[in-house]
């Protein structure tokens, strides 16, 4: 089965597209990168190319050493993978110690992956050590997230805060709340530190101005947790507008109200981010 056919591939594909149709992904923002399991690799093993030198990342973990990874490629435009995986998106393996890459499929007429991949590679490490199941990595540009990264602090619990406030599941979906990185030059080794320290205690970290990085065990839990976080930005900004621009809105859901909904939906909420 050609490689473009196999299920992860084409899970891969459609994710790109729908973050595309979301308008999340102007020109070539935003990047996604799939830890493959063990029969993934070798489903796609005999459609591998030739392998490409190795490419030092400048970070070095070795949590995923040996491990091979789907990934859109850099300065590729989301939009345009669905009609061309083997141009725009690639598989990659990892060196026995974690500092470098080598491509093996795909990002064809000399193609690299994403110039984010140090961040997505570090993110993978730590969400794994923290959930085992974890297998994607996805930044889009969200709108909503960006404006709101304009006008609240740049904090995790405040930012944490004002998300589960402005929709009911949205504590549901993320208890532990969301990190925040200050605006940082993208596509570097100092950016994917910063991330991945916050990724190793929330599921999910924006970086102001700039967009969302968001982690999950399948396509549809990752997208999931996107659309939510960029939806309550959404409502936040609107809301606010709507209130000719205070924060001070006359309703509110409560501290309990919050932990109300954590005990019914059996999750547990962030301690350090409820009164
Ligand atoms: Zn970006």
């Amino acid at each position: 089965m050609a490689i473009e056919d196999l299920d992860f591939v084409k899970g891969f594909c459609r994710m790109c597209d729908d973050g595309f149709a979301q308008g999340w992904h102007e020109r070539n923002g935003g990047n996604l990168t799939y830890l493959m399991s063990t029969d993934e690799v070798a489903a796609a093993r005999p459609g591998f190319d030739e392998p490409r030198e190795w490419v030092a990342m400048g970070v070095e973990d070795a949590t995923l050493a040996g491990r091979f990874f789907l990934s859109t490629g850099s300065g590729k435009y989301m939009r345009n993978v669905m009609d061309d995986p083997a141009h725009n998106i690639g598989i990659v393996e990892i060196n026995e110690t974690g500092s470098a890459y080598r491509i093996v499929w795909g990002l064809l007429d000399g193609a690299k992956p994403t110039s984010e991949f140090p961040s997505h590679y570090m993110n993978h490490c730590v969400r794994v050590a923290a959930d085992p199941t974890n297998r994607v990595i996805y930044h889009s540009h969200t709108p909503g997230v960006i404006e709101m990264s304009f006008i609240v602090p740049l904090e995790d619990r405040a930012f944490s805060r004002i998300l589960w406030q402005m929709m009911t599941e949205c504590v549901v979906v993320f208890p532990q709340g969301v990190g925040v990185v200050p605006w940082m030059v993208p596509g570097g080794s100092d950016i994917a530190y910063a991330t991945s320290k916050l990724m190793a205690k929330f599921p999910a970290a924006v970086w102001a101005h700039h967009g969302l990085f968001v982690s999950g065990p399948d396509f549809d839990t990752a997208f999931g947790l996107a659309h939510t976080i960029e939806k309550a930005a959404e409502l936040y900004i609107a809301t606010r507008a709507a209130n000719g621009g205070s924060d001070k809105f006359l309703n509110y859901i409560t501290d309990q109200d919050l932990k109300d909904t954590c005990r019914d939906f059996h999750v547990e909420i962030n301690p350090d981010f409820v009164d």
